[in-house]
């Protein structure tokens, strides 16, 4: 067998039967280390490499667990029959799984060798050359752009966009099948100006025809509370249907002015 079996990295969760990250029934491995801090961010356990200690419903456990391609293969196998039956597979998602190219690749090559289909949800804010070695073994990348001007950008991320927009270009000609994906987070990017800004620029990426807009939730702000952070959006209450709606409508007629090859929803 292959010595990329013998990788080791870093998760910190594996979630069974996931039907919104990609096509089919999936399995997601989520890595652990991230480069951004969304302040959004609804997996801050996922944000740093090193292992950390989260207090949940009064139960303190380690977050963070070193698992090699071989061990998890089993965990991932387990599933087949699902993936194979509805055109799922494997989606790794985290954290930032370019934080880890080693092990994502490793993985990747793993399930292409099983016959599984793979995914990635990423920002891409990652060097060009991990970018080009793990996108060959990626078969349907879900990136998000999360906001066309960089000074607000690292304001509500903590890193500027130059590097995610650059590598956006180079994936949309490079990978099989590209999705970008935006988060509408009230007072960031919730604007018809600012979701108009994204879907131009997605409209202008070749190969690229669905643009996903997930609305702002607030799932897992008590990890925040379970790792000694403050939850610094609790203020933010989620969008309204009637709100999305429009700015679904607004990023398609962006769309219709240019190329019309956008098909926006709402959700992933
Ligand atoms: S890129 Fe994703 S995992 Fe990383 S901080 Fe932002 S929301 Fe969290």
């Amino acid at each position: 067998m292959a010595n990329y079996y013998d990788r080791v990295g870093r998760i910190f969760d594996i979630q069974r039967f996931s039907i919104h990250d990609g096509p089919g029934i999936r399995t997601i491995v989520f890595l652990k280390g991230c480069y951004l801090r969304c302040r959004w961010c609804c997996n801050p356990e996922s944000q740093e490499y090193k292992f950390q200690e989260m207090t949940m419903n009064g139960t303190t456990k380690t977050v963070g667990q070193d698992i090699s391609v071989r061990d998890l293969m089993e965990e991932l196998v387990k599933d087949e029959v699902y993936y194979r039956r509805s055109g799922g597979g494997i989606t790794l998602s985290g954290g930032e799984a370019m934080a880890q190219p080693e092990f994502a690749e490793a993985i990747f090559r793993a399930c292409h060798d099983r016959g599984f289909n793979t995914a990635i949800e990423t920002t891409a804010f990652a060097e060009r050359d991990v970018v080009a070695r793990l996108i060959p073994h990626i078969d349907h990348v879900m990136m998000d752009i999360k906001h066309m001007d960089s000074a607000k950008h690292k304001a509500y991320t903590g890193q500027p966009n130059e590097k995610i927009l650059d590598n956006a270009r180079w994936i949309a000609e490079n990978a099989h099948h590209l999705v970008i994906r935006v988060p509408v987070i009230p007072g960031f990017n919730d604007t018809p100006e600012e979701i108009a800004a994204i879907a131009r620029f997605a409209e202008s990426l070749p190969n690229v025809h669905e643009l996903h807009l997930l609305p702002y939730h607030r799932l897992g702000t008590d990890k925040y509370t379970g790792l000694g952070r403050e939850y610094t959006l609790s203020h933010l209450t989620p969008p309204t249907a009637a709100h999305m709606k429009m700015l679904k409508e607004t990023a398609e007629r962006e769309s219709q002015k240019l190329t019309c090859h956008l098909r926006v929803q709402i959700g992933g």
